[in-house]
């Protein structure tokens, strides 16, 4: 009896110091799959930390100076030079209202690509759209502006035409649009017809601003012209799109109504 209770003394014994070994093994185990948890998961913090995020838009991308840019900008107070001929001139496959041979009927090809897009989508909405008017020359402004002169006086046209040098068509970025019914072509009811506001709100995903807007009027210096659209490209029309903004008032600069006695002069390389 005496032996058996030495013997059951040490077995007692042996099994404590099993549990306790058991349990300070299974407490070390567990405190490590934790701290690989914790160490895993401060590391996939890090991770998101330095993944690079969305770049930023730059407003330094592109050139607002040059005549070549698709970001240049040209109003009453910054003129383009008379010879400027945009080197890239097509015909967007597009309706047209004139025939493709017409000089009016042609964008810079990167605005054309864009425009056909655009076109594409609207008719995919049930709404047909056509070129109106594109490219413009230097010495057809000049004919076009004379002709408003001539026919409704200087104030109106100045509101409503710009002088030679200071036409966005000059760049081969703008583009009149209408609808291919004919309906309010030029005007400003275009607006309410349902290519005016399907424009109006989809022209941005395609890289093209409503440039003279119905609220803007008095920074722009022209009328409302809810069928004159300016390629700008896809990142600037989304930014423009997003702080409703005229493309002087996004660069900080000056916004002109009337023609100031020197202009600033656009420049290749500028
Ligand atoms: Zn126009």
């Amino acid at each position: 009896m005496h032996l058996a209770w030495h013997v059951t003394r040490k077995i007692l014994l042996f099994v404590f110091l099993a549990i306790a070994v058991a349990v300070i093994v299974w407490w070390r185990n567990d405190r490590s799959e934790f701290n690989q948890q914790t160490s895993s998961s401060s590391q996939s913090a890090i991770q998101v930390k330095t993944t690079p995020t969305q770049t930023s838009f730059s407003k330094k991308q592109y050139s607002v100076n040059d005549p070549t840019s698709i970001w240049a900008v040209v109003n009453k107070g910054r003129v383009l030079p008379s010879d400027y001929i945009p080197a890239n001139l097509t015909s967007p496959s597009i309706d047209l209202s004139d025939s493709s041979a017409a000089d009016n009927m042609h964008l810079q090809a990167s605005a054309s690509a864009a425009l056909e897009k655009l076109v594409t989508a609207a008719k995919a909405d049930g709404l047909k759209l056509m070129l109106v008017s594109g490219y413009r020359s230097y010495a057809t402004q000049s004919s076009v502006y004379s002709g408003y002169v001539s026919s409704s006086g200087q104030a109106f046209a100045d509101s409503t035409s710009a002088r030679a040098g200071h036409s966005e068509h000059q760049t081969g970025l703008a583009a009149d649009l209408g609808a291919l019914n004919g309906l309010c072509q030029l005007e400003k009811c275009f607006g309410d017809t349902p290519e005016g506001k399907w424009l109006a709100t989809n022209a941005y995903k395609y890289g093209f601003i409503i440039r003279y807007q119905k609220n803007k009027t008095a920074l722009t210096g022209y009328d409302y012209e809810p069928w004159h659209l300016r390629y700008v490209g896809g990142e600037l029309a989304a930014e423009i799109n997003k702080t409703d903004q005229t493309l002087e008032q996004f660069f900080d600069l000056p916004s002109y109504t009337g023609y100031p006695a020197n202009g600033y002069q656009l420049k290749a390389g500028n």
